[in-house]
C-alpha cells in the first residue's frame, strides 16, 4: 500500500472517531492483583499491615475476587469493565508491562507519555526530561493549544514533563490553583493548611484542583496523576494503600459522572487509567524496583465513545507501557512523533479501524 492511500485511510478514521477531549489518571504502584483480585487476604489479615482487620474485612474482604474487586473499585468494575476495556488481568493471559527496567515511578512516567523507555531516564531526582511527551505535542496542535493541563499530587512531574520546555499547564503538590472561582479557593486554603500525611498534598486536593479546572476553563486533556497509593505502601500500610485506591476509584466515578453531565465533554471524551509500575507479592508488596519481578506488571482501564465494551480483555498478549502515549494521541486523531523512537499504539483502544500498518511497531530492546 503506498504512503498516499495510508494517509488517507488515516484521514478517514479520524473522522470517525468521537474523542475530542482525553482525561488521563494514574494511581501511582498500585498492583494489578488488586485491580482485578480485590483485598489480598494474607496482607489484610496481616496485623504488621492492618491495623483494624475487622474494619478493613467489612469494607473490602470477601468471599470471591469478584466480590472483593467490586468492592475496592466499584466504578471501574460497574462502569468501566461494563462499558470499556480493562487489559492487564495475567491470570487471563493479558498482561501489561513496562518496557523500562527500572520498574520505579520517572522512567515509568517518562515511558507512559514519551513512549520511549529511555534508560538515561533512570532516577526520581527533580531532573528536567530532555525526551519530548506526548502532552506537549497534543498542545501544539490546532485547537489544542493551552488546552492541556496537568494536575500531580508528586513533585517532581514538572521536571518529568520539561515545564520549562513544554510549557505545559502543571499544577503539582503545592502549587495554587487559579480559577478565580470561590471553590478553587477554598481548594487552595484547604491545602495550604493540610498535615499532609504523605509530604506531599493529599490525592484529594489534586483531584478537586482538576475537576474545578475543567469546570471553569474546559481544557481538552486533563492528566490527574495521584500518589496515595504507592506512598502508603512503602510504609506498610495495607489498610490505608486500599483506602487511597478505592478514594481514588470514587475519584474516577465523580469525574466520570461531571464529564456524562456537560455538554461540553459528554460523549466526545475518553477516560483512561493507568499506573506507573506494579510492586512485589507477599511481603514485598511493600517495595518495587528491578529486583523485583512483579513490579513491572502494570494494567490499563479505558472508557470513552470510540472504545468497544469488551470488559475484561481476555486475549493472550503483552501491552507494553510505551505503547500509552501513540494510544493517547490516537484517540484524539493524531499520530504522535518525536526526535526519540516511539511506541506503537495499543490495538483494540480507540476506533477498530484506526489499527494500520501506517504505526509500525518499533524495536526498542525490553
Ligand atoms: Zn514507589
Amino acid at each position: 500500500m503506498g504512503i498516499c492511500s495510508l494517509l488517507m485511510m488515516g484521514m478517514h478514521t479520524m473522522a470517525q472517531q468521537q474523542t475530542e477531549n482525553l482525561v488521563i489518571v494514574t494511581l501511582d504502584g498500585m498492583r494489578w492483583q488488586e485491580v482485578f483480585g480485590g483485598a489480598d487476604a494474607a496482607l489484610m489479615h496481616n496485623s504488621k499491615y492492618t491495623n483494624d482487620i475487622g474494619g478493613i474485612q467489612h469494607l473490602f474482604g470477601g468471599k470471591t475476587e469478584q466480590e472483593k474487586r467490586q468492592k475496592l473499585f466499584p466504578f471501574i468494575w460497574n462502569t468501566m469493565a461494563k462499558q470499556g476495556q480493562l487489559y492487564g488481568n495475567r491470570k487471563l493471559g493479558n498482561k501489561v508491562e513496562t518496557a523500562n527496567p527500572y520498574k520505579f515511578s520517572y522512567p515509568g512516567y517518562n515511558e507512559i507519555f514519551t513512549g520511549f523507555p529511555d534508560t538515561a531516564v533512570n532516577s526520581n531526582d527533580k531532573v528536567l526530561n530532555n525526551n519530548t511527551n506526548v502532552l506537549e505535542f497534543i498542545n501544539q496542535q490546532q485547537g489544542y493549544q493551552d488546552k492541556v493541563a496537568v494536575f500531580a499530587t508528586w513533585d517532581v512531574f514538572p521536571y518529568i514533563f520539561n515545564k520549562q520546555r513544554s510549557k505545559l499547564y502543571i499544577n503539582a503538590d503545592m502549587d495554587t490553583a487559579h480559577a478565580g472561582s470561590s471553590t478553587m479557593n477554598l481548594v487552595n486554603d484547604m491545602q495550604s493548611l493540610t498535615s499532609k500525611p504523605i509530604d506531599v498534598r493529599p490525592d484529594i486536593f489534586t483531584y478537586m484542583a482538576a475537576r474545578e479546572y475543567m469546570k471553569a476553563n474546559q481544557p481538552k486533556v486533563v492528566y490527574i496523576a495521584l500518589d496515595e497509593t504507592d506512598d502508603f505502601a512503602h510504609h506498610g500500610m495495607y489498610d490505608q494503600y486500599l483506602r487511597s485506591a478505592n478514594a481514588a476509584d470514587r475519584m474516577l466515578s465523580d469525574i466520570w459522572k461531571y464529564i456524562q453531565s456537560s455538554p461540553y465533554y459528554a460523549n466526545r471524551t475518553t477516560l483512561m487509567v493507568t499506573c506507573d509500575h506494579g510492586r512485589g507479592e507477599k511481603d514485598k508488596w511493600v517495595d518495587h524496583g528491578d529486583e523485583i519481578k512483579e513490579s513491572g506488571q502494570t494494567w490499563i482501564a479505558v472508557l470513552g465513545p470510540d472504545t468497544a465494551p469488551m470488559g475484561e480483555v481476555s486475549t493472550k498478549q503483552v501491552i507494553y507501557q510505551k505503547q500509552l502515549a501513540a494510544t493517547f494521541a490516537s484517540l484524539l486523531g493524531f499520530e504522535f512523533t518525536a526526535n526519540h523512537p516511539v511506541g506503537f499504539q495499543i490495538a483494540g483502544i480507540g476506533s477498530p479501524t484506526q489499527q494500520t500498518a501506517s504505526i509500525k511497531p518499533i524495536g526498542i530492546a525490553k
